[in-house]
């Protein structure tokens, strides 16, 4: 028995995206651009995945640019900004993906000024922080919708209108919230926002980024113009139809799903909070409905994933990137844990093929693997 409890790292792609697919690799194989009827079978799909992808975040398609990839989407906006106006000060958080905190990183050591805003013990955002940090010269504000290691959602809302009252562009990182809660990039208040397929049932290699209309963009990637000129490369059509799909099936199921991911979210967090120094990390409520993170005092979250591993359950500690480092993860530090107690965290985020029977099993097994780590801890005192 394998049991998959780590659909923040990826999803299993649904059956039907596989389905709609197909045919996009063999029979309608046209490159988008060519003149005859196979090329425009490959832009007719395009343009009906765009319509698609759009309506799920209440855009208009001509906003939707397909890229590689989440962290795609994410290097075209900020360096798309940054690129434009050629200098100034960027405003983002403490607790981004490193998609979003390298390419910031980067941009610093080519000469812009960044301000990472702090978050509260939740991982919140606060708004009136992010306000007192604006400047003259702020050319964008980049705060993500929903956290991928602690499933704290942003008020992203709230960002926006201060962005807009500033006159500021505003990019949101919404990879983990898009399909899983409502998204409306104008209730929202966005000029930009990533989405990635593989996060949401899709197949990866596949992203796409909402550019309000109007916002001009330096392209990343130059070449024969394709998306408007913002991403020259063939495009994609078999994945970009697969995320087209996903978009709509999340769009169908999502009040569904979310319910009964939030049922089961509550179990764990309830049953697992039993377990003696054991502490939610992230935000008590608002969080996302299939997300619960933890931390452990007094063992590693390693060998927690090691021994689940070993009963056949998959999750994860830290966000997957920084598993493989042996740094404690920047966003649990920014919430306050300390460095010692951020070793011991586990993450497990739920999807819609799991069953209450693999909750109720996975928390009959983890009071005991997490006593047994303890017992060989040199870190754990009674
Ligand atoms: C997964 C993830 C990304 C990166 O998306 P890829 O498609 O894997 O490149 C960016 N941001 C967040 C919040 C993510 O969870």
């Amino acid at each position: 028995m394998r049991i998959y409890f780590d659909h923040a790292a990826t999803t299993p792609v649904d059956a039907e995206v596989v389905n709609a697919m197909t045919e996009y690799f063999d029979k309608k194989f046209g490159n988008a651009s060519s003149l005859h009827s196979f090329g425009m079978e490959a832009r007719e799909a395009l343009e009906k995945s765009r319509e698609k992808v759009a309506k799920l975040i209440n855009a208009d398609s001509d906003e939707i640019i397909f890229t590689g990839s989440g962290t795609e989407s994410d290097n075209l906006a900020i360096k798309g900004i940054a690129y434009r106006f050629g200098e100034g000060h960027i405003i983002t958080s403490g607790i981004e993906h490193p998609a979003v905190m390298e390419t910031c990183r980067y941009l610093e050591k080519k000469g812009f000024d960044v301000t990472y805003i702090p978050v509260d013990e939740y991982g919140s955002v606060m708004p009136d922080k992010v306000e007192a940090a604006i400047r003259k010269d702020t050319i964008l504000i980049s705060i993500m919708h929903a956290n991928n290691e602690i499933g704290t959602i942003e008020p992203v809302e709230e960002i926006g209108k201060i962005a807009r009252r500033h006159g500021i562009l505003f990019h949101t990182d919404a990879v983990q919230s898009v399909g899983k809660i409502p998204v409306d990039v104008k209730k929202m208040n966005v000029d930009m926002l990533s989405i990635s397929s593989h996060k949401i049932y899709g197949p990866k290699g596949v992203g796409a980024l909402y550019v309000r209309r109007g916002v001009r963009l330096e392209p990343i990637l130059h070449g024969g113009g394709h998306e408007r000129g913002l991403r020259s490369s063939t495009e994609n059509v078999a994945g970009i139809v697969g995320l087209a799909k996903a978009c709509e099936i999340a769009m169908n199921r999502m009040e569904k799903d979310a319910a009964h991911l939030k049922k089961l979210r509550d179990k764990i967090i309830r049953e697992v909070l039993n377990i003696e120094e054991s502490y939610l990390t992230g935000h008590p409520s608002n969080r996302l409905p299939h997300h619960a993170s933890f931390y452990f005092r007094g063992i590693e979250g390693e060998s927690l994933i090691l021994l689940l591993n070993q009963k056949g359950i998959a999750a994860s500690t830290g966000s997957a990137c920084s598993s493989k480092k042996l740094q404690a993860s920047h966003v649990l530090l920014a919430t306050g844990i300390k460095p010692e107690d951020a070793h011991g965290s586990l993450r497990v985020t739920l999807g819609r093929e799991n069953t209450e029977e693999e909750v109720d099993y996975f928390l009959e097994v983890l009071p005991r693997i997490v006593e047994k780590l303890r017992e060989i801890s040199p870190l754990w005192r009674k």
